[in-house]
């Protein structure tokens, strides 16, 4: 019976404190954003523990992000007084890997296995494709990526994929070899970490018994997140089925989540996966939870709103009790630049009215965008830090670095290998690259190898690079992590490269950057055979109770004897777990810790997480929604959930802002005002600059808005690359905009006939840009546009007075 008097328990509402002492069985927990889902899973966990009816090492829980693992370890922590480190608590793809360095020899990897990110995956797949010929016109790398991604997403191997066309046949041939050049060079990607752990589970009895004894409670958070197969991965761990019958009395499965929150189908997500849950685990228990403990009214009726423009809901409503707080504010710059301009002031005056940086996030849509935001932030000296984007271990110098370092770890690995055969430059050439891979194939052997097999000068200096790793790796033995990397850096000769290079401060400040990273992975973060993080006291007490004196630094005792392997024996190497954390991490050290810094991310980056002030910039049709969802409709109802994903991160402000121009891609862009500001109502709306009208700003009828004469903001005069003195130079004519001139509501699209004899989805042509498909159509008479995908040149507006566009 739940233990209604524990302090755990108090704070909840009925539901939450329902879902969190829920009897033992397989539940669901169906919520809205802010609901407190994550917070329901966490208490949860520790309710268990404190009650005794699990011990810690009986417990997997499954979060989004290594942040939110991290945070979830903190909050157990400061909630009871529980051993966190032997808890399996993480991602997917960290409790894959940290169940694979436990199995490695079951598994068929080497002790050493490393992980490939999706940058060294796509560079292996081009080598390959290289190697093998492979027309890449016909099947550029980035779609064999791709296809293999989702291959593996769906839990199926090169002999499992249906093959309807040549161009299928040569797309598994190309999974075929990338999997036994990734076998031959001891790495595994992301969807391999999943893959090979599922597949041990699977054909290995004692194992999965193993594990499914041991996980007596599983839980899932972003469930409506989760891919065919982790979902595959879950059933298997839970052993809810036999032979695909429902088995009473198994491992108890958790899962919350919020179809309304489904922003992966693009990776391979599968929301169908919770109506799946329901019947294949025999749910009996789901629970909603309705009311929202993160936002003002204001904020949570613009994404109620806005979401209930979704034809595909399971349904749920949210309500808050607390007062509609301040209205959502909508600004509308001249151009992108202006945009972060009146960012950055508004951000000033947060500060003065009391708000942390660190409270402050700017959303977008797409990477490209923050560059700009970057720039004003950086010229006004306000801190910020990016998530995403170029990660601090995808920049290259900080890859050379850890290509050595892996080296060091697998001599074996022969994308490391190439990538710093030759850098810092040293004379070896393309040929001579050439001649020792074809030497490895013929012998099949790794390039590291097969060096001594060339003869000459090519020979030699290859044969001396190899002879430089072997010795670094001899004098890294008995070190500590942190010494490793110096003397790697060191001896590399990457430092004294980037000294030469008059560019080259940012990358040396990044390199030593990479020394203390390592430092506060090993005392800060605390380091395991899983990378996942370990608070510092943790490893004090470990090394304690293993009697090492306290007084000694961390970093200089060895990991074995500071946590010996649990399970196994097997201990990483400090430097392997470095790498691991490396390569899974989706860390950023740009920001140093503690300082009060704006957070800038995608919206993808921001799930989960809250803020009080945020910024959604971009709201701009072809941006947001992003012109690749805008043709169909379950795209367009996915970039809807984006942005109800969006909305709900903030808590006390919220900010929406779309540009006139935009560069992106080195063009520039006008863009139209996103259609989802249509779809929020008016009321929770203040417009910080005059409301322009009509869905994306032209469609009305009034015409007001392009009564100005071709002042300087013309979106649409000569230059813009369709077309000079086009229909309606005039949009933005300088001061002619009077805000009293417009109506406060929304303005119906206006639906004239057309004249142009046009339709949605139609395919034409157009003498320059080619064949396209139309996308969308607007106006009418003289002022009639159409928004055109060309197949070869992107989305463009044209004007039908003056483009000459032709059906095909
Ligand atoms: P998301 O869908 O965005 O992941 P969520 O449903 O996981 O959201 P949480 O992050 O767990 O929601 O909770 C949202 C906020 O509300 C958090 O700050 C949390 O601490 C707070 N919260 C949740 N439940 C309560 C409660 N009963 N009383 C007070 N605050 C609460
Ligand atoms: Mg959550």
């Amino acid at each position: 019976a739940p233990q209604t008097g524990s302090p755990l328990l108090q704070n909840l509402n009925p539901e939450q404190l329902a879902a969190v002492t829920l009897p033992a069985g397989n539940a669901l927990i169906l919520a809205g954003a802010g609901s407190g889902k994550t917070r329901v899973l966490t208490t949860r966990i520790a309710w268990l523990l404190q009650t005794g009816q699990v011990s810690s090492g009986g417990i997997l829980a499954v979060t989004f992000t290594n942040k939110a693992a991290k945070e979830m370890m903190t909050r157990l922590s400061a909630m009871l007084p529980v051993n966190v480190r032997g808890m399996w608590i993480g991602t997917f793809h960290g409790l894959c890997n940290r169940f694979l360095r436990a199995h490695w020899k079951l598994a068929g990897l080497p002790s050493t296995f490393q992980i490939l990110d999706t940058q060294d995956q796509l560079s292996a797949i081009k080598r390959l494709m290289k190697q093998f010929n492979v027309d890449d016109e016909r099947f550029p790398a980035k779609q064999t990526q791709w296809f293999i991604a989702g291959a593996k997403e769906d839990g199926l191997r090169p002999r499992d994929v249906e093959v309807r066309s040549e161009d299928d046949r040569k797309k598994v041939e190309l999974y075929q070899l990338y999997e036994e050049q990734c076998q031959r060079e001891g790495v595994v990607d992301f969807g391999e970490l999943m893959l090979r752990s599922y597949e041990l589970l699977r054909d290995n009895d004692p194992v999965r018994e193993h594990y499914q004894r041991r996980f007596r409670h599983i839980l899932i958070d972003e469930f409506q997140d989760t891919n065919r197969l982790q979902y595959a991965w879950i059933k298997m761990l839970s052993g809810a089925t036999v032979e695909g019958t429902f088995r009473p009395g198994g491992n108890s499965v958790v899962a919350v989540g919020d179809d309304d929150q489904s922003i992966y189908a693009f990776r391979g997500a599968r929301v169908g996966n919770m109506a799946d849950f329901v019947r294949e685990f025999d749910v009996q228990q789901q629970i909603k939870l309705e009311q929202n403990y993160r936002s003002y009214s204001n904020i949570l009726d613009s994404a109620n709103a806005l979401i209930g423009h979704n034809t595909k809901r399971l349904g749920k409503n949210l309500r808050t009790e607390q007062g509609p707080g301040e209205p959502v504010r909508v600004y509308e710059s001249t151009s992108d630049f202006a945009e972060a301009q009146w960012m950055v002031e508004e951000m000033r005056q947060l500060v003065r009215d009391g708000y942390d940086r660190s409270e402050m996030a700017v959303l977008y849509r797409s990477n490209a965008q923050s560059r700009v935001i970057e720039t004003a932030l950086f010229n006004a000296s306000v801190p910020y830090r990016v998530y995403g984007g170029l990660r601090f271990f995808e920049r290259a110098e900080i890859k050379h670095a850890l290509a050595y370092l892996r080296l060091l770890e697998n001599k074996d690995d022969d994308t490391s290998f190439l990538r710093v055969v030759n850098f810092p430059p040293r004379g070896i050439g393309a040929r001579s690259i050439e001649l020792l891979q074809d030497a490895a194939r013929a012998r099949g052997q790794s390039l590291h190898d097969a060096v001594g097999a060339l003869p000459g000068k090519a020979g030699s200096n290859l044969s001396a690079f190899v002879a430089k790793i072997d010795v670094l790796r001899e004098q890294t033995q008995g070190i500590s992590l942190k010494e490793i990397i110096e003397l790697v850096l060191d001896h590399s000769g990457l430092v004294e490269h980037y000294k030469a290079d008059r560019e080259g401060a940012d990358r040396l400040e990044n390199l030593d950057e990479l020394v203390n990273a390592a430092e506060s992975f090993v005392t800060q973060e605390g380091f395991g055979r899983d990378a996942i993080a370990l608070p510092v006291d943790e490893l004090r007490q470990s090394a304690a109770s293993q009697g090492i004196d306290p007084s000694r630094p961390l970093l200089d005792i060895p990991l074995a004897d500071l946590a010996p392997d649990a399970d196994t024996g097997e201990t990483l190497s400090p430097l392997a777990a470095f790498l691991t954390h490396a390569a899974l991490e989706s860390g950023d050290n740009q920001a140093k810790a503690g300082q009060d810094a704006v957070q800038l991310m995608t919206v993808h980056a921001a799930k989960g997480l809250e803020f009080d002030c945020v910024f959604i910039t971009g709201m701009e049709e072809g941006l947001f929604p992003h012109e690749n969802s805008m043709s169909d409709r379950d795209s367009l109802e996915e970039e809807r959930r984006l942005m109800y994903v969006a909305i709900t991160r903030a808590r006390k402000r919220l900010y929406l802002s779309h540009s006139q121009t935009r560069m992106l891609h080195g063009q520039t862009r006008y863009n139209l005002r996103s259609r989802f500001f249509e779809e929020l109502p008016e009321g929770a709306l203040k417009w910080l600059t005059p409301k322009q009208q009509g869905f994306g700003q032209y469609g009305g009828s009034a015409g007001a808005g392009r009564a100005g004469g071709g002042g300087s903001g013309s979106r649409y005069g000569s230059g813009s690359g369709y077309g000079s003195g086009s229909g309606y130079g005039g949009g933005y004519g300088g001061g002619s905009r009077a805000p009293e001139t417009y109506g406060s509501g929304p303005v119906p699209v206006q639906k004239a006939a057309p004249s142009h004899g046009l339709r949605i989805s139609q395919q034409v042509f157009h003498s320059k840009f080619g064949e396209g498909t139309v996308m969308a159509l607007e106006g009418s008479g003289d002022d009639a546009r159409a928004q055109i995908k060309f197949s070869r040149h992107g989305i463009k507006w044209l004007a039908l007075s003056v483009a000459k566009l032709t059906p095909v």
